[in-house]
């Protein structure tokens, strides 16, 4: 059943306007390419008008500002209680504009979002500064405060989860925002947008701008009035990104990135685990996941072993209608990144490695690929090499773990990493040396907001959740007085 399409339009203090321009762009269903629905379509006007609402809810007399911080606590765990009473509906909505299968989208819901929200929303009056024993007659302590309007720009693959951990993340921290949603995925960003105005955020605190990168992303890192932009997506734009932030007025950047993250199985790992926890690294969502074990390293003892039960995994995958529970694998999100899949299958072949399983599209309605595995990957491959965002797995074969780990590390990526082993010291070395910002040790994508996430190297900077994630927000503000005695 298809879900009501309640919200279309720009969001601006607290209300709903159409774009400047009166310029809209559609939005598909992925499933069979139909239009779901028209968005209004924001560019540097729309944007301009955005972050003037958001710098006047930021100023030091608004009533966002005057706030109590346990007050920002409550508004968030308010947002957290409408986002679990809708959840059947946000999912619905998530499948319908993402593809994201229907099991995911209900439990990402019910589980990782809420639990999410409601670990940002204990953060907010937790931010402290420290008072700092200065040498002679002064007296010294430190502030945190918000560092003022934040650009928020989102990738489509998880449109929730991205809107959520940042936006809660920069609340929690005081700030204002301005969201820029993907351009293929601005459904659910609305629907959000809605329920934190039912939750009592006031005024334009949280603004929502749909548009292409181009144009509306563009206007909000080039903005003066804009301290920082917090971005998750592709290395090439997240260069973009910082780039801009340097031309201008020297925004504060956060940047989640790409990945092409390195799973090994050594010859003493299980099998029984080894193989379903690889297969799920990087066929969940669709290989359309940053941290996809993309890059499966096997050790020769066990490789023809290995892929023989990853091709039979892989084979097994249900693939279809997103909304069907059963479905394991649903479609890709456009048709340039199936092309581009597809793409990848061609250059695997012509490159000599060997493919195992799939490779083809499916069906000839939507964006649907086969689970595909390859054998024989070679380094040099572009299949081992590039980040392909989607259902392919590459195995390739290696004979020591001092070898495994310079292979692994040899790549401009170093976002997360893996490793199935029985051996405390395999797991404890590649833990240390390889470079990554999430290892996974006997297990893989497990996690929660508890954690610190982010990536080496051009995989990113900085990191969201985590107790730390709140810092990433603030600026640190040193205070130092004179006085007639020590205290
Ligand atoms: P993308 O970089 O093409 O787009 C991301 C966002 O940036 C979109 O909202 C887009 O409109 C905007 N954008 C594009 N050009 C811009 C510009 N010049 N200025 C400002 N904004 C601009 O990425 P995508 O295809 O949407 O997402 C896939 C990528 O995201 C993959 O590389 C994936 O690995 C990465 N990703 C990383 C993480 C992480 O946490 N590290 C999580 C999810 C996705």
């Amino acid at each position: 059943m298809a879900p009501q399409i309640k919200y279309t339009k720009i969001f601006i203090n607290n209300e709903w306007v159409d774009s400047k321009s009166g310029k809209t762009f559609d939005t598909f269903n992925p499933h069979d390419g139909s239009v779901i629905a028209k968005v209004a379509e924001g560019d540097k006007a729309d944007i301009d008008s955005a972050v003037a609402a958001a710098k006047a809810a930021f100023h030091r007399n608004s009533e966002w500002r005057q706030m109590d911080a346990s007050q920002r606590g409550s508004i968030l765990n308010k947002f957290a209680d409408l986002v679990e009473r809708d959840s059947e509906y946000l999912a619905l909505l998530e499948t319908h504009n993402n593809g994201m299968v229907a099991s995911f989208s209900k439990t990402m819901l019910s589980n990782m979002v809420i639990s999410s929200l409601r670990y940002l929303a204990s953060l907010a009056d937790k931010i402290q500064g420290n008072t700092i024993p200065l040498d002679g007659e002064l007296f010294s302590y430190t502030l945190k405060q918000p560092v003022g309007v934040c650009g928020l720009i989102l990738p489509w693959n998880g449109p929730i989860a991205m809107f959520i951990s940042k936006v809660a993340t920069a609340l929690a921290a005081g700030c204002t925002v301005v969201v820029k949603p993907a351009e293929q995925t601005p459904l659910t960003a609305l629907a959000l947008a809605a329920l934190l105005a039912e939750a009592g955020v006031p005024r334009g605190v949280v603004n929502v701008v749909p548009g292409y990168g181009e144009t509306a992303g563009a206007a909000l890192t080039l903005h003066p009035d804009v301290a920082k932009i917090s971005f998750t997506g592709s290395v090439e734009v997240g260069k973009l990104i910082q780039q801009a932030a340097g031309r201008n007025n020297l925004k504060r950047v956060t940047l989640e990135l790409g990945g092409k993250s390195p799973l090994i199985i050594m010859n003493d790992a299980d099998l029984n685990i080894a193989v379903p926890y690889a297969a799920n690294g990087v066929f969940f969502h669709q290989g359309q996941i940053c941290v996809a074990a993309s890059r499966v390293y096997v050790q020769s003892g066990v490789y023809d072993k290995f892929v023989e039960a990853a091709v039979q995994y892989a084979r097994k995958l249900k693939v279809g209608d997103p909304n069907d529970v059963t479905t394991d694998n649903g479609p890709q999100i456009d048709e340039e990144q199936m092309k581009r899949i597809l793409g990848y299958v061609e250059k695997g072949k012509k490159d000599g490695a060997k493919l195992m399983t799939g490779g083809k599209r499916v069906g000839s309605k939507g964006y649907y690929v086969e689970p595909t595995v390859f054998a024989d990957v070679q380094d040099e491959m572009a299949i081992a090499k590039d980040e392909i965002f989607g259902p392919v797995q590459s195995i390739l074969k290696f004979e020591t773990l001092e070898e495994v780990i310079d292979r692994a590390n040899d790549t401009k990526y170093g976002l997360s990493a893996g490793i199935f082993t029985t051996s405390i010291e395999n797991a404890l070395q590649y833990s240390k040396h390889v470079e990554a910002g999430t290892v996974w040790v006997n297990t893989y994508l497990m996690g929660g907001p508890q954690v610190p996430f982010g990536g080496f190297k051009e995989s990113g900077i900085g990191r969201e959740n985590g107790l730390g994630a709140v810092d990433a927000y603030l600026e640190v503000k040193t205070v130092i007085m004179a006085l007639s005695k020590k205290v």
